[in-house]
């Protein structure tokens, strides 16, 4: 007889995520940019590994664009919103598509970006599919060398425009920073503010000779641009990062000081805590798991906890990473393992047989950020948070101002 369980474990962690602060967070955005300027959420890398569906029903109303990398991301968006009977909200695709996928998107009334040359090789499938018009964002690169076109080949690059006909729409136009995050001075993104101005004019030459409309929407900022940079906020912001809570890097703290003579308060929307799988006291000058790497001085009392890097624990956590048990500190003994990690708990105020705990999170007045996890795994916070694995069970909640999760 086949049983049918859960689709998650019953012993294992799980994510909570705070409705409040993420619309919070976009409200902060909102304020900052003001009544010109639009608000994009990107939640490509499901959501920032904070659950795509999960944050929508907090996200989808406080934007007002939702970006994000693939066809499959918006097609999800589209299908959350016939469910829900939410509004739909402009969602852009910043990534590449091939040509199912662009026909895909103009029937869904998803808007792409143009960044290489390979839609003129979709023009074909869209003529054939009879869908209506597919609206295109242009990417300038402006310095980046990633995707986008550069102002001096901007308009041969888009020569297939003239033959296109009405399968193409051209609305916005584009780019990305290349060093906003890690410096306090911005320098080089000015520098590219006037790059991606020149492909902006070139563009919309371009657009006149063939006598299509030139008014487009105009964008370039990422969280840290739209704190940082103010010239660079244009029509539209495109925050990702700090949607979540998280700031895009120290040099943006300050300089986000000293810009707008305060810090915005950004909220953590993520939590993430696990119950033990058991605990247990290990006599004194035992081995605490693979490669012994340590070695408890005195009797210990350790709690295997189901979690590993697998679910996107970072095995270099190992011997540095701490959790919260009611409120305390507990190291982090030896390897982090695939499935499991072993905290010392022996300084818990009571010997316990069972913990509950705070990976990354508030316990008590001690507080785990992202930023600490990806400090002490040599990484940013968003390879850390974009890691956590797509199979952890998420939960949005609403968290009132004492700080309880309400489902
Ligand atoms: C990821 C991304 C963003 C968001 O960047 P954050 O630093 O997370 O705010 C914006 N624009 C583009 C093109 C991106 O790829």
């Amino acid at each position: 007889m086949l049983t049918t369980l859960p689709p998650t474990p019953a012993v294992a962690s799980r994510l909570s995520l705070d409705a409040g602060a993420l619309a919070h967070n976009l409200g902060v955005f909102r304020e900052i940019v003001g009544p010109g300027v639009r608000v994009g959420c990107v939640v490509k890398g499901n959501a920032y590994g904070h659950g795509l569906l999960e944050v929508l029903p907090a996200v989808h109303p406080a934007c007002d664009v939702l970006d994000v990398v693939t066809a499959q991301e918006a097609a999800t968006i589209r299908a959350w919103e016939a469910r829900t009977g939410a509004p739909r909200r402009d969602v852009l695709v910043i990534g590449p598509v091939d040509a199912t996928e662009a026909v895909a998107l103009a029937g869904l009334g998803v808007e792409l970006v143009v960044g290489d040359p390979s839609l003129a090789g979709h023009l074909p499938a869209l003529r054939a599919a009879g869908v209506p018009p597919l609206r295109v964002h242009v990417h300038v690169d402006s310095g980046l060398s990633r995707e986008g076109f550069l102002p001096e080949t901007l308009a041969s690059e888009l020569a297939w425009l003239r033959e296109a006909g009405p399968v193409v729409e051209v609305v916005g136009v584009l780019t990305h920073f290349a060093d906003t995050e890690d410096v306090t001075e911005q320098t080089w993104a000015r520098r590219q503010l006037a790059r991606f101005d020149e492909g902006d004019r070139a563009l919309r030459a371009w657009l006149a000779e063939l006598g299509r409309p030139t008014a487009l929407t105009r964008h370039a900022a990422a969280s840290a641009a739209a704190l940082v940079l103010p010239e660079s906020r244009l029509d539209l912001v495109r925050v990702g990062i700090s949607a979540y809570g998280l700031w895009p890097s120290r040099e943006t703290r300050i300089s986000t000081r000293l810009v707008r003579g305060s810090l915005p308060e950004l909220r953590p929307v993520l939590s993430w805590r696990v119950p033990s799988q058991l605990v247990k006291t290990v006599p004194a000058g035992s081995y605490v798991g693979y490669g012994c790497t340590h070695r408890c001085r005195d009797e210990t009392r350790v709690a295997v906890l189901p979690v590993g890097y697998f679910d996107g624990y970072p095995r270099l956590l190992s011997n540095r990473a701490h959790v919260l048990v009611d409120g305390r500190r507990c190291p982090v003994l030896g390897r982090v393992m695939m499935n499991h990690v072993i905290v010392d708990v022996t300084g818990l105020r009571r010997e316990v047989d069972h913990v509950v705990a705070t990976l990354l999170g508030e316990d008590g007045g001690e507080r785990v950020t992202a930023d600490d996890l990806a400090d002490w795994a040599q990484t940013i916070s968003y390879e850390l948070v974009t890691r956590l694995g797509a199979h952890l069970r998420r939960e949005l909640v609403a968290v009132d101002a004492s700080g309880q999760g309400t489902d």
